[in-house]
């Protein structure tokens, strides 16, 4: 457990960031640090876990928001990723490029935005691609490690999505590749990056699903215990998950902002309590749509 110091603002929200409504119900409590089978016996701050009943948007609220971004994202490359997650396989983001061929008109001078840079294999992708790539990434450290490894100053900006400036109608794809969910206003972050992009341009975004099995049984167990604990997000430690979304957060967010859903995928990379799921387990998950992320492309109207 990390135990330094960090100073939070708890801010209420009295709407639904990404449908704007203003119904929602109480899950339960999410602790400050991992909360494991006895939370009770676990030392740190409580937030209120609620889900929106128009769109299924699960979120804190109050959202806990540090002082200093720094105290929850500025962490040495070399602490944040193993020396062997370092090296980009060169198919890294190949099938997600695929798709977004498939989907979209091939042009000439096409240009992508990768937002939360991180080490740069998406940017990677994009300029295997054909597609000129720029970046945005926040982190001082990230964005140092990636300038060697060849980018140019003039297409990665150490800067955040609130802080950068593009011209209207600019790009052809924007992505938010595992970074949505730690936004603190995704809508207005939406907002932004379809201004950037031309008319039928492509947004695509990876975020954890708000219906995940492992989830779903570990509030159970706790409902078991008689503990108003849940598992969902993690605003308060790693790996700051402040959102979790459902198909129609989107379609009811496509409305607000005039885009449509292109295409949308339900994916689990790997399960933390089950290392190695059992054909059952894939099955249920399959079954019941209670797979860990989803992948949406959005398509600009227009
Ligand atoms: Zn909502």
């Amino acid at each position: 457990m990390d135990k330094k110091e960090i100073t939070y603002r708890f801010v209420y929200a009295e709407r639904c960031n990404m449908c704007g409504r203003n119904d929602f119900k109480v899950l339960g409590k999410r602790l400050s640090q991992h909360q494991g089978r006895n939370p009770r016996q676990k030392m740190g701050i409580t937030t209120t876990v609620v889900q929106c009943r128009t769109c299924g948007l699960i979120f804190a609220n109050p959202l806990p928001i540090p002082h200093r971004m720094a105290d929850h994202y500025e962490v040495a490359v070399d602490q944040y990723f193993g020396e062997h997650l370092k090296e980009i396989p060169e198919t890294y983001f190949q099938q997600e490029m695929d798709t977004f061929k498939a989907i979209y008109p091939a042009r000439v001078g096409m240009r992508g935005l990768d937002i939360g840079t991180g080490l740069g294999g998406v940017m990677k992708a994009l300029v295997r691609n054909d597609v000129d790539a720029y970046g945005l990434e926040p982190s001082k450290s990230f964005y140092d490690y990636a300038l060697t490894r060849g980018f140019a100053d003039d297409r990665l900006f150490n800067q955040s999505l609130e802080e950068a400036s593009f011209p209207d109608s600019f790009f052809d794809l924007i992505l938010f590749s595992a970074v949505f969910e730690h936004l603190y206003d995704p809508n207005q972050a939406l907002v932004s990056a379809l201004r950037w992009l031309k008319p039928g341009g492509l947004v695509y975004i990876s975020v954890p699903s708000n219906r995940i099995l492992v989830q779903l049984l570990a509030n159970l167990f706790y409902r078991f215990k008689g503990l108003d604990y849940v598992s969902n997000i993690s605003p308060m430690h790693a790996p700051f998950h402040l959102y979790e979304f459902g198909k129609e957060t989107f379609e009811e967010n496509a409305r607000l902002n005039d885009y449509s859903i292109a295409q949308f995928d339900f994916w689990t990379t790997h399960d933390y309590v089950f290392a190695k799921p059992s054909p059952v387990i894939k099955k249920i998950t399959k079954l019941t749509r209670t797979d860990m992320n989803m992948t949406l492309w959005l398509r600009k109207n227009g």
